[in-house]
């Protein structure tokens, strides 16, 4: 088998997989290890795939997307700070962001080629940009600068073979937004050495505090960059596989070849219920947007006065870093000690890199009763293991 596709990231849901069997026989187990909204898909969405079902749409669609689909979401990329000029032939669909990501990583990198990315980071870049025979050159977010980036390690990290920059914001794990400045400085580093910006906005519609940029809008950048989202989060449709790339058309093109010989399109049914979610927005949206907020608020409260571990504040997202350094132990002894004796599921932050050591990673995919819930538990838990550490 090729070492291409080495399958890193998979073990980082081991915890969660052990956290799912403890629930299945009978225990009270929290789960906030896993990026997958609690909410259900808004009604009308349901109801546009069900009536499209009936209908018939159970035929090939447009490899590149439905035209409709393809309409609604550059108007929506328009009217979300996107580049204005973006019409529908600089859409293609995808089987999520996660498909497109792969897919941009596969028609725009050589073999050899190299990719910065900032770290922590997601856990499937590493083996995406892999798959198409690139490196990935990790440069470190620091804990200490509360993870945002440092515009000149970027441009020191660039040499003769780095063909682009992958970027996320809103961030996950941290939940940080890039400012107007970080996104100037990464997007003048792309023009000046000629490279692709391959920006990773799944969580764009998530925002708290400041606002999304879409790299694209910025001068200079519409034919260098590949922006890949979807409707997972913002809709709560991770299982629909929806998603979608916004980018100069060459590579739109070049993408939907790709399309038909790796997806055939996405699923008709699937693309007319997303052309129902772009197309009337459901007010369930910032009802879990709100939701989202609140649970981020309820995590901040509870831990405030916590001596020994520090919730770090997300701006966007649904997730959230919590400082464990002072429990002596490590992100991953932490999370096993936390899900072994209180309960509650986490992933260590060294899932997303080593800059991340030393923090956890909760989903804020509870309600905010059982979110107060978990974090007495997880207070309560390092209290025990700072209090052992320190006998
Ligand atoms: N990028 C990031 C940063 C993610 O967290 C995720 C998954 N939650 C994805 C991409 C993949 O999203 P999708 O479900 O649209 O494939
Ligand atoms: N992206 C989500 C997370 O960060 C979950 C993706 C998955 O199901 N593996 O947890």
């Amino acid at each position: 088998l090729t070492q291409r596709i080495a399958g890193e990231g998979a073990a980082a849901w081991d915890i969660h997989y052990r956290a799912l069997a403890r629930q299945a026989a009978g225990e009270d187990v929290i789960i906030l290890s896993v990026g997958d909204p609690d909410f259900t898909t808004p009604t009308p969405i349901v109801d546009s795939a069900v009536d499209s079902l009936r209908a018939g749409a159970t035929h090939y669609a447009d490899v590149q997307g439905k035209v409709r689909l393809r309409e609604l979401i550059a108007r929506q990329h328009r009217q979300t700070g996107g580049a204005p000029e973006t019409q529908a032939d600089n859409i293609a669909v995808m089987a999520g962001a996660q498909c497109g990501l792969y897919a941009v990583a596969q028609c725009v990198l050589d073999p050899g080629d190299e990719v910065i990315v900032p770290e922590p980071m997601y856990v499937t870049y590493e083996a995406a940009l892999q798959a198409a025979g690139a490196t990935l050159v990790r440069v470190p977010l620091r804990a200490a600068n509360d993870f945002q980036p440092d515009p000149a390690e970027f441009a020191a990290a660039v040499t003769p073979r780095t063909r682009a920059l992958l970027l996320n914001s809103p961030h996950n794990p941290t939940g940080q937004v890039l400012s107007r400045d970080h996104w100037a400085a990464l997007a003048a580093l792309c023009r000046e050495h000629d490279l692709w910006l391959l920006s990773d906005e799944v969580y764009a519609e998530l925002i708290h505090d400041g606002e999304h940029l879409s790299p694209d809008s910025l001068p200079g950048m519409r034919e260098r960059t590949a922006i890949v989202s979807s409707l997972s989060k913002s809709h709560a449709m991770t299982g629909w596989r929806l998603g979608w790339v916004i980018g100069p058309a060459p590579l739109i093109q070049h993408l939907t070849h790709l399309a038909l010989c790796m997806l055939y399109g996405s699923p008709d049914f699937i693309q007319d219920a997303a052309c129902e979610a772009l197309a009337h927005p459901p007010a369930a949206l910032d009802e879990m947007r709100q939701a989202y907020r609140t649970r981020r608020d309820t995590v901040l409260e509870v831990l405030a006065d916590d001596d020994t571990v520090e919730a770090l504040r997300p701006a966007a997202g649904m997730f959230m870093m919590v400082d464990i350094r002072r429990t002596g132990l490590s992100a991953q002894a932490f999370a096993d000690r936390l899900l072994d004796t209180q309960g509650v599921s986490v992933l260590a932050g060294d899932a997303f890199g080593p800059s991340a050591s030393g923090f956890v990673r909760l989903s804020l995919t509870v309600d905010a009763e059982r979110l107060r819930e978990a974090c007495r538990r997880l207070s309560r838990c390092a209290a025990e293991c700072r209090a052992t550490a320190e006998a």
